[in-house]
């Protein structure tokens, strides 16, 4: 791991060095991916799919060939399973839309978790508005798990439940969730499973035939590409009978006035130019986390993070959400210091060039189950260091002897 590898890293703010742990919002890129951008825009720039000159045929197959490397990522069985959207809320909104029209019915269920993502929740909210549906809830326990026994309590009373939507990892506790043992026990029902992939697909290595999940979306921006593209698997057997999110080109076989008809899989769900940029550019962030290795991200990872929950417990009036001993929780830790706003301690925090988040993280129904507004989120990448940790730990240290 080499964080010379990521310019941004060198830069001082407000004549300090950056000490950047917002990474679960998005990650810096390496030089890498920056570059594959530019090359292909100063080298290879045409429209794909449409051309039959050079330049259109060459930027297709960087096109289609990341398509390939994502297949090869996520270990999906085959490329036309792999749609290409702006990122895990694009994925997530086709889904619900097409999904919802294709098998979806006044009176049916879907079954959504305590810990998700807004991304995650009002997608479904629209859809159920729109087609009458419930939303259903899978609680948390009070150190941040699923509840399981909830769970398999819903999934035995429901009998109209169509679908389960789940995060893999929770974006605000870090919470890893036992996806596999979820979608098996949801297949077992006969119902298919949509796994949020935007906070795990960073930190370790997802397997989509070992999973079995039915869907699964992420956003390359996360994972040191760029931003505005992201992913959506999806089942073949489900794709082929799911209608178009988005009419216009590239989408269909042949249009009449009179009737149109849709392009083959992935292509009928990827209408207009697609980034094809941001598509190369993803696969070649990709290509760097698979050269690094995510035993060896993990195992940077899980450190930085066991490190820091040590250093912040040491803290005086501090509050850990989640993050139970002997639960392997990611590389994201919230906190509160009690008597102080999480506000006013990310805004001191930055004037020492420490980058957290604050808030709620897109995650209310989470805030109002943890019974706060708002957090301070500090989330680690594969260049953090143990030195940055210390930064972060006195930082909070002198925020706290300010008030
Ligand atoms: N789900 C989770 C768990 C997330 O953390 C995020 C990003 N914060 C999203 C969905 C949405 O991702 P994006 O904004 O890249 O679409």
């Amino acid at each position: 791991m080499n964080r010379d590898d990521f310019p941004i890293l060198a830069r001082t703010v407000y004549n300090r060095p950056l000490v950047y742990l917002d990474n679960a919002a998005t990650t810096q890129k390496p030089r890498c991916v920056v570059e594959a951008m530019v090359d292909e825009y100063y080298n290879v720039n045409a429209n794909v799919h449409r051309g039959v000159h050079f330049l259109s045929q060459q930027a297709t197959d960087l096109h289609e060939g990341s398509r390939e490397k994502v297949r090869q990522f996520l270990n999906a069985e085959k490329t036309s399973e792999i749609l290409f959207t702006r990122g895990t809320t694009e994925s997530i909104n086709l889904l619900a839309y097409s999904f919802g029209e294709a098998f979806m019915q006044e009176g049916d269920e879907i079954l959504v978790s305590e810990m998700e993502h807004h991304s995650n929740i009002v997608p479904w909210q629209l859809l159920a508005e729109r087609k009458g549906l419930r939303l259903k809830i899978i609680p948390i326990t009070d150190d941040g798990q699923l509840d399981l026994d909830a769970f398999v309590r819903i999934l035995n009373e429901s009998e109209r439940l169509k679908l389960i939507c789940v995060t893999h990892v929770s974006n605000v506790l870090g919470t890893v969730n036992p996806v596999k043992q979820i979608i098996s026990i949801a297949h077992q029902h006969d119902v298919p499973v949509l796994i949020d992939g935007a906070q795990s697909t960073p930190h370790f290595k997802v397997d989509m035939q070992e999973m079995d999940c039915d869907f699964f979306a992420f956003s390359g921006h996360k994972i040191y590409g760029p931003t505005g593209v992201g992913v959506l698997y999806g089942k073949e057997r489900w794709l082929e009978k799911m209608p178009p999110y988005q009419g216009g080109g590239e989408m269909i076989n042949k249009v009449s006035f009179e009737h149109t008809t849709f392009n083959e899989l992935p292509y009928k769900f990827e209408a207009g130019t697609p980034d094809y940029v941001g598509t190369h550019a993803l696969a070649t962030a990709l290509d760097y986390v698979t050269a690094i290795g995510f035993d060896h991200i993990q195992e940077h990872e899980q450190q930085l993070t066991c490190y820091a929950l040590q250093r912040l417990r040491e803290i005086d009036n501090m509050q850990i959400y989640g993050h139970p001993e002997g639960k392997n929780g990611d590389a994201v830790i919230s906190f509160n210091i009690k008597g102080i706003h999480h506000l006013d301690i990310g805004t001191l925090l930055d004037r020492l060039g420490i980058a957290v988040r604050t808030g709620h993280h897109c995650a209310e129904p989470l805030m109002h189950r943890l019974g706060t507004e708002g957090t301070v989120r500090a989330s680690f990448a594969l260049y953090n260091t143990k030195e940055e940790v210390d930064a972060l730990a006195e930082g909070i240290k002198r925020v706290i002897t300010m008030f």
